[in-house]
């Protein structure tokens, strides 16, 4: 019903009146090229099949996304924003790479990196927490990424463990970019409602509020979104180093209003035996100023992303094998 058990057919190629074809093969790949297997997910507009390449029998992950559902939830600008998103970042080892996009009749299909290895969100569950050692191997893996996206003018949005996920080598793959924002030109107007009640950071719950209240604010917001969202990531990466080690949501509460609440007020408590230098980084990660949050200050302040990197929690990580060394003991 999604097209892959039901190719569509090749469109029929337009001829002139002599007879050949008027456009050039392009040599993009299609639905064809890649033979399906399970379903490794599913999202609200998209089902993530197994697809292994009839070319190179490489294994990819293939995100098959529903036209007529995106249409339906007014959902378009979504899958355009991860498309875009993913180009702009194609490269760096903790984001998912992004290596053809197509589209048929029915469908639009995205062929990513395969995490064989699922969500943090469940190893997470899986193990109840992590250890130190695997918690600074993921903080560092995500922190380097940030610091790529953000050098890329890329902002997520919606960063929590369902959306890192892992590969074969237990590395960090960042994903879910449907909601992210690709900053162009410094330009940028305020935004509606992104991202998940637990990660999410004062200052957008702030502006949303401030632009439902009045539209004169509106015209004031694009600096704020500028400011703000950038650094809401930093917010987000702190709840998320948070809950990795103590097992649990740094803000969490009955409904999303009380979470929120929370949230504004910075009100969240460490666990007995919290590892006392994580316990320093989610302090000046969970900081109600956005651009106080550690990393987040602007590129070559004494707050950019180095200072992240240089936090004690990190001493014993070396940036430069990160990627290559293989993951600590994951318990
Ligand atoms: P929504 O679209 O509702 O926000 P989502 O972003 O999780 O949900 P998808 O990106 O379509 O939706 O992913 C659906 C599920 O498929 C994910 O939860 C994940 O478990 C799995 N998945 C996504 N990408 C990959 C991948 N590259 N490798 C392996 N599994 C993946």
């Amino acid at each position: 019903e999604l097209g892959y058990d039901e190719p569509s057919p090749p469109p029929p190629a337009p001829f002139a009146s002599n007879g050949k074809p008027t456009t050039k093969p392009t040599g993009k790949p299609t639905l064809q090229d890649f033979q399906f297997g399970r379903t490794l997910g599913e999202g609200a507009y998209s089902t993530v099949k197994l697809g292994t390449s009839r070319t190179d029998g490489k294994q990819y992950a293939v995100k098959v996304i529903t036209k007529s559902h995106l249409i339906r939830a007014h959902k378009t600008e979504t899958a355009a924003a991860e498309r875009k998103a993913l180009i702009r970042l194609n490269g760096h080892p903790g984001i998912v790479s992004l290596y053809h996009a197509f589209q048929d009749e029915w469908s639009l299909y995205f062929v990513i990196d395969l995490a064989s290895n699922g969500e943090m969100q469940s190893l997470i569950s899986r193990l109840g927490s992590l250890s130190t050692a695997c918690a600074q191997y993921y903080a560092a893996q995500i922190a380097d990424a940030l610091e790529y996206m953000h050098s890329k003018d890329v902002i997520h949005r919606d960063l929590k463990p369902e959306n890192l996920l892992l590969d074969d080598a237990f590395r960090i793959k960042i994903t879910d970019f449907g909601t992210g924002k690709v900053l162009e030109n410094g330009a940028q107007r305020a935004t509606t409602f992104v991202g998940t009640a637990q990660y999410q950071a004062p200052e957008l719950l702030e502006l949303k509020e401030t632009t439902k209240r009045s539209s004169f604010y509106l015209s004031a917001a694009p600096f704020v979104a500028l400011t703000s969202q950038y650094s809401s990531d930093y917010w987000a990466f702190g709840c998320v180093v948070y809950q990795m080690i103590a097992g649990r949501f740094a803000f969490n509460d009955r409904s999303d209003y009380l979470t929120w609440q929370k949230v504004k007020k910075v009100e969240y408590e460490f666990p007995n035996g919290f590892d006392e230098q994580a316990k320093n980084l989610v302090q000046q990660l969970l900081v109600h100023d956005p651009l106080k949050r550690l990393g987040a200050g602007p590129r070559g302040s004494s707050n950019d992303p180095s200072a992240l990197k240089s936090h004690t929690f990190f001493a014993s990580i070396v940036w430069a094998s990160l990627w290559t060394d293989p993951a600590p003991a994951i318990e």
